[in-house]
């Protein structure tokens, strides 16, 4: 049987190593959380203490890892997966890290002569539990068979967007357009609670017209007009409002380095910033149509003068 390491077991980490532990592999977990430890001990994953013991004579190792900084310090850390794996080991990087983290982790991958690809997902926590994510794989040509294998069991679409540093790319500008998407949905959702429309009588109307987009049908930020969306739950996350931000910010240094303009990213981090400020910073993204709510309670209405 064949044996996996997995770094990072929280909201997507956890239902993507319980796919790998169906598939038949034995999966060896980490997490610095309890809970995130606890929720993976239930599906089945041996909990090891330190990533050094997870890694100890596996096929494969998995990070899902909230930025950059994370997948650098565990991957090449002096005790972290690549001092400690043999040489054949598969590293499968799915956390969201942009260009340039991807860009130093394959250098150091080169550099201790270790097997590096990245595959960073998109679909959310709902596309990890029905196992139909789509990966974005960046990796050298001769790795891309085997990393396909690996990723199989919880793959809804995996490609290889291209050499390193292409799956980065192919997700930061996703997540580009995805982020712009959740802001613009939260205002438009502010607006029309304002102008006194019933919201889920709008979901059907926009769902059927031009405005209709995935996250709006999904992750809808009114309470009540999708059951299974965060706004539903209490905006417990679900895709937590930081990280969202963190993808934009990956995206305008993505068009800093290449000389590209997006303002659209840039006014949406702005007002995610402004909610994570707010204290939103743990909730799901779409609870940004709490802040945009009281920032408009706030304001006014100006009566037009002749
Ligand atoms: P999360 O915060 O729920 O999970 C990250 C886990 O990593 C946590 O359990 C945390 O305790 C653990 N962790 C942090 N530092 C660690 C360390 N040094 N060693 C071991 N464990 C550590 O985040 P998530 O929603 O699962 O997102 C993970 C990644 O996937 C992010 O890069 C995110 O941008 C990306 N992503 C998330 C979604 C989504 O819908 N949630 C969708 C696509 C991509």
């Amino acid at each position: 049987m064949k044996t996996i390491a997995w770094i990072g077991l929280g909201f997507m980490g956890n239902p993507m190593s319980k796919h790998m532990l169906s598939a038949g592999y034995i999966v060896k977990g980490v997490d610095i959380d309890l809970a995130a430890r606890e929720g993976a001990a239930k599906n089945g994953v041996e909990i090891c203490a330190t990533v050094a013991e997870a890694c100890k004579g596996v096929d494969a190792v998995f990070t899902m890892l909230p930025t950059g900084a994370e997948v650098k310090e565990v991957l090449t850390g002096p005790n972290g997966v690549f001092a400690t794996i043999d040489p054949n080991t598969v590293v499968i990087d799915c956390s969201t890290i942009g260009i340039e983290n991807a860009r130093a982790v394959h250098a150091s991958a080169k550099k201790a002569c270790r097997i590096f690809a990245e595959a960073p997902v998109s679909g959310g926590t709902e596309g990890a539990i029905d196992a139909s994510l789509t990966f974005m794989i960046g990796c050298e040509d001769p790795h891309v068979a085997r990393v396909k294998e690996l990723l199989a069991p919880m793959g809804g679409y995996i490609a290889h967007a291209g050499g390193p540093e292409a799956g980065q790319a192919a997700k930061v500008v996703n997540n580009l357009i995805m982020g712009v998407c959740v802001a613009v949905n939260c205002e438009a959702t502010a607006l029309a609670e304002r102008l006194g429309l019933n919201l889920k009588e709008f979901f059907e109307i926009a769902t059927r017209s031009t405005a209709d987009n995935w996250t709006f049908r999904v992750w809808n930020p009114g309470v009540g007009v999708v059951a299974s969306a965060p706004a539903s739950k209490g905006y417990k996350a679900g895709f937590k409002t930081w990280l969202l931000a963190k993808d934009l910010s990956l995206a305008m240094d993505a068009g800093r380095e290449v000389g590209a303009t997006i303002a659209t990213a840039e006014a949406a981090y702005a007002i995610l910033k402004n909610h994570i400020d707010n204290g939103g910073a743990d909730m799901d993204a779409t609870s940004l149509v709490l802040s945009l709510k009281d920032a408009a309670e706030k304001i006014v209405p100006q009566k037009a003068t002749a």
